[in-house]
């Protein structure tokens, strides 16, 4: 029986992680839940796993949800000082991080420190700060086992293997809803469009990533720290059909991959069972329904993101701090209408140019850089709006 803290359990990862709970009650108990602004879904949530403990960071919402779980013996908490305390607790074995962006970071650190195996699916925890999160997870003993896809099935072609025998490890992308379109084509798209992923279901911010293509590029950075690999070792490839979910090159010229139907409770599954596979009962692939699989370059000069995400893995420092916040950022307002989606790209550029570079920051630095990084991108937001009128 494994004990989980499900950080982020109201979102589309935390949600579907609860599903797979749900189906193996023998194997799986709820500890912890954490959200943020979506009481009444936590509240449900608290009502049918009973976990030990619930932590509502956004305060607010505390209120409400106490109140409601009044009668139960469920502990409620609020605010991210208790989310990274209570994520340590003794009783906790893994912990699921699938809180959206840069605010995983600190409750990953925690768990870390506290020797909770991770399962993880905030990728702008690695893409921020992977060097720091690897090395304490490396000083601490725990295991930092991938729930987003492309990295789950480099683990999983990894078993078994050693990192010294691997040229390459190629992450395949979707394209996502436009690809083949080009700038005369973006300029005009609206997030209802951008939204929609034609084979996977994910929350709103990680289906714009994966139109723009920065979901593709924040994957590189994430590779390239969870498996520790030479920048030159990272390779993107357009794969539309999403059934090869990622591959590895050998030095022998051999290429491993793993395939499946696009279903996140796979790979959620994977990292929570980890090392057993757990039979289930879902849809199998059927190669006779997919009698072409195809591959192509992506295009970097349409999807800029990608190229600028490429350039700051190569940089190094707070550059991918800088980035991942400015696109968090500009992500929000392409959400609301409130910029263009070619014009994400032009700002997160120009907030790498302005915020200061650091060739090897702290965690102190990472903070400063990503509220450095929002602020400016915020002005840039706010620019656009004006020049709309
Ligand atoms: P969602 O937006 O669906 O959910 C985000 C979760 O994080 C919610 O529970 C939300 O709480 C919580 N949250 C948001 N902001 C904060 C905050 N400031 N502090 C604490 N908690 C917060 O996102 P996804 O589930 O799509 O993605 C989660 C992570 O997993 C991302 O890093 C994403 O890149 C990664 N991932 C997702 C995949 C997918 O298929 N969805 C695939 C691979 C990786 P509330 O809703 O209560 O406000
Ligand atoms: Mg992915």
């Amino acid at each position: 029986m494994k004990r989980l803290a499900i950080l982020g359990s109201t979102g589309s990862i935390g949600t579907q992680a609860l599903e797979v709970v749900a189906a193996h009650p023998d194997l799986f108990e709820v500890e912890v839940l954490s959200a943020h602004s979506n009481a009444s879904l936590l509240i449900e949530q608290a009502k049918k796993f009973k976990p030990n403990a619930v932590v509502v960071t956004n305060e607010a919402k505390y209120k409400e949800v106490k109140e409601a779980l009044l009668m139960l013996p469920i502990k409620v908490f609020s605010g991210n000082d208790s989310l990274n305390e209570v994520v340590q607790w003794q009783a906790i074995d893994t912990v699921l991080g699938a809180i959206l962006g840069f605010a995983g970071l600190s409750s990953i650190l925690a768990a870390i420190d506290a020797g909770k195996r991770i399962a993880l699916a905030n990728k702008e925890t690695l893409v921020v700060a992977g060097e720091l999160v690897m090395q304490r997870a490396r000083e601490k003993g725990v295991a930092v086992i991938p729930v987003d896809s492309e990295h789950s099935a480099i683990f999983q072609c990894m078993v078994g293997e050693d990192l010294n025998a691997v040229e390459k490890m190629i992450l395949t992308a979707s394209g996502g809803p436009f690809l083949g379109r080009k700038p005369n084509y973006l300029v005009n798209v609206k997030a209802s469009h951008a939204i929609q992923h034609p084979n996977w279901s994910m929350g709103a911010k990680i289906s714009i990533d994966s139109a723009t293509l920065m979901n593709k590029g924040l994957e590189m950075i994430e590779a390239k720290w969870l498996f520790g690999l030479r920048n030159e070792q990272v390779e993107v490839v357009i794969h539309p059909q999403s059934i090869i979910h990622s591959m590895v090159q050998f030095t022998d010229g051999s290429v491993k991959a793993q395939l499946g139907l696009p279903d996140m409770k796979l790979p959620i599954q994977y990292a929570l069972a980890f090392p057993k596979r757990i039979a289930n009962t879902y849809k199998r692939l059927d190669f006779k329904d997919f009698s072409k699989l195809t591959f192509e370059a992506p295009d970097y000069k349409t999807f800029r993101n990608l190229a600028i995400a490429k350039d700051v893995m190569f940089k190094g420092g707070n550059a991918p701090c800088v980035m991942n916040a400015a696109n968090e950022m500009v992500v929000n307002a392409f959400l609301q209408n409130k910029v263009g989606f070619l014009e994400m790209s032009d700002m997160i550029e120009k907030t790498l140019d302005q915020v200061p570079f650091i060739e090897q920051p702290a965690l102190d630095d990472f903070r400063e850089s990503d509220a450095e990084a929002r602020n400016c991108a915020v002005e840039f937001i706010k620019k656009s709006q004006l020049s709309m009128y």
